[in-house]
């Protein structure tokens, strides 16, 4: 991964946290607070997050599920680094 302010490889990968030491999560904004605590949808995702030594720009990525990817994959219609990922044959190794 690459700082997407300036373009470093330099990061240094952690977690965002408050004062109470809780971890953020990502929710997806289409499942609701109460399908959450219902216990009707899976909760949030796991984010990690990157601190450039450059700019120090910080940058969070979403740990999404496979279950993610083909959900939204089939209700969005462009999403370039995503279908890359799912085309791409994980068992297949070449060379
Ligand atoms: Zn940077």
């Amino acid at each position: 991964m690459k700082c997407t302010a300036c373009g470093s490889a330099a990061l240094i990968e952690g977690t965002v946290r408050d004062s109470n030491t809780s971890v953020i999560q990502f929710y997806p904004s289409d499942v609701s607070t109460l399908k959450t605590i219902l216990g009707f949808a899976v909760g949030g995702r796991p984010v990690r997050a990157y601190g450039c030594l450059h700019c120090h720009n910080l940058q969070i990525a979403v740990d999404f599920n496979e279950s993610d990817l083909e959900r939204y994959q089939q209700f969005e219609g462009e999403q370039p680094d995503v279908l890359e990922r799912i085309n791409s044959n994980p068992k297949k190794v070449e060379g």
